[in-house]
């Protein structure tokens, strides 16, 4: 098992294994998991971008418990701390990855596997009861979908804790935090485009207190 990196993993026949980490560990969706995510990808497909949403929405979450949690402990964000509170998207249009990053709370492995890996949200079986009976797409705009709409854009996450190690450098290693790895499906290449990234971002943003930062590869 690896400590550093642990994957939310759901299988696909799109997937190109080489491009997968290979000291990743795996993990099966709880089933009703899975049929959140069919229900996801039928009914929102025509709405992908809010995947966007969802996934600042949660970086921003995990911003706003950091700085919650600083109030009452002096070692969170002290002196030696020098992580911004922002949000952080990367596009790696050669690798087909988009990443989302935070310096917030971050999750351990646990928080993984029980955040991620099942739905522990009432708020969420509710949604799945409702869609199904319903079929009522309005239902999406009551109910935050959250991260699974991800694999409206992705065949494959990774989702590293607090003490991911990533190939793939950016500034400084990530320390405490999150960072959500899209591996975009060939159909989701509109979000290769740094022009329309932007012009989520814009539109995502009105909403979030926390500055969001944009990097795209040229290539
Ligand atoms: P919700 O945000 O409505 O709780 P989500 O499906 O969007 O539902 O996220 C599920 C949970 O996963 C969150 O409640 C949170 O505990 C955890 N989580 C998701 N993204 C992050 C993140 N960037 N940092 C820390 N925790 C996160
Ligand atoms: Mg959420």
């Amino acid at each position: 098992l690896s400590t550093d990196s642990d994957v939310v993993h759901r299988e696909s026949e799109s997937i190109s294994k080489k491009s997968l980490r290979s000291n990743a560990e795996k993990f099966e969706f709880q089933a009703e998991v899975s049929r959140l995510m069919d229900i996801i990808i039928n009914s929102l497909y025509s709405n992908k971008d809010i995947f966007l949403r969802e996934l600042i929405s949660n970086a921003s979450d995990a911003l706003d418990k950091i700085r919650f949690l600083a109030l009452t402990d002096k070692e969170v964000l002290g002196e030696g701390d020098t992580a911004k509170l922002e949000i952080q998207i990367k596009l790696d249009k050669a690798k087909k990855i988009l990443s989302i990053r935070d310096r917030g709370i971050g999750m351990t492995k646990e928080d993984l596997i029980k955040n991620l890996g099942t739905i522990a949200k009432s708020g969420t079986s509710a949604f799945v009861e409702k869609m199904q009976s319903s079929g009522d797409l309005n239902l999406i705009g009551q109910f935050g979908v959250g991260f699974y709409s991800a694999y409206l854009v992705a065949d494959y996450i990774e989702a590293d804790g607090k003490f991911a190690v990533s190939e793939d450098t950016w500034n400084e290693p990530l320390g405490r935090g999150t960072e959500i790895r899209l591996h975009l499906r060939d159909e989701a290449g509109e979000y290769l485009e740094e022009s329309k990234l932007k012009d989520l971002v814009k539109r995502y943003s009105e909403f979030i207190n926390f500055p969001i930062h944009l990097w795209a590869s040229k290539e």
